[in-house]
């Protein structure tokens, strides 16, 4: 009888979750794989040899990364993103001025919904303004790691505009300009002309 020997790799599932293909573009269901390489007597696996690594699939495209892969962020931790830090941003501004000021509680719920969180209202205000510190900080974190330069501008002038809803910024709703700049990783000098710009713009209207 004539015996067939063969020499492959077999893959079990350790892990499977949702993450952002590049290959087809959008958040897709992934598999995180194990493989071993096997000895196979007609096709079976009868003695099993070492470890190949892990990888991560695509279940829609099939393709195969890195494990790495799964450290990025989703299509959806990345739109939540924006609107969690302006809103933690907003919260922080609003306790830095006169967070009674229906003028800037207006101005806040404006930009929060205008970052896509449509359902928002005034009263997620003074809810949002009861956040810890540390969690203004790592939201502000967060979107800080997907923000080009020109979107952290943008996002730090909605905030200024915010604290100068109820008239010119305070010193202590510039402290807390700066400080949201700083989390954004801009630097001091950009942190300035953001808001300089913003304070010529409220004078000329
Ligand atoms: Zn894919």
């Amino acid at each position: 009888m004539l015996l067939i020997w063969g020499l492959r790799v077999f893959y079990h599932t350790v892990s499977q979750g949702t993450f952002h293909c590049r290959t087809c573009g959008g958040d897709r269901h992934y598999r995180r794989r194990a493989g071993r390489r096997f000895v196979t007597l007609f096709f079976i696996p009868i003695i099993p040899l070492n470890k190949t690594g892990e990888h991560v699939q695509c279940m829609t495209c099939k393709t195969r990364y890195v494990t790495d892969v799964l450290s990025l962020p989703t299509a959806a931790q990345m739109q939540a993103a924006l609107p969690a830090g302006l809103r933690a941003a907003a919260a922080a501004m609003l306790q830095a001025g006169n967070r009674g000021s229906a003028a800037a509680r207006q101005q806040a719920v404006a930009a929060i919904q205008g970052a896509g969180a449509q359902g928002y209202t005034d009263a997620d205000l003074d809810a949002d303004g009861a956040q810890p510190a540390e969690a203004v900080r790592s939201a502000l974190g967060e979107v800080a790691r997907q923000l080009t330069p020109d979107a952290k501008e943008w996002f730090l002038a909605e905030i200024v505009r915010i604290g100068m809803a109820d008239g010119p910024l305070t010193d202590s709703e510039r402290r807390v300009a700066e400080m949201i700049a700083m989390d954004l990783g801009m630097t001091q000098a950009q942190a300035v002309g953001v808001v300089t710009m913003a304070e010529r713009a409220a004078r000329q209207n």
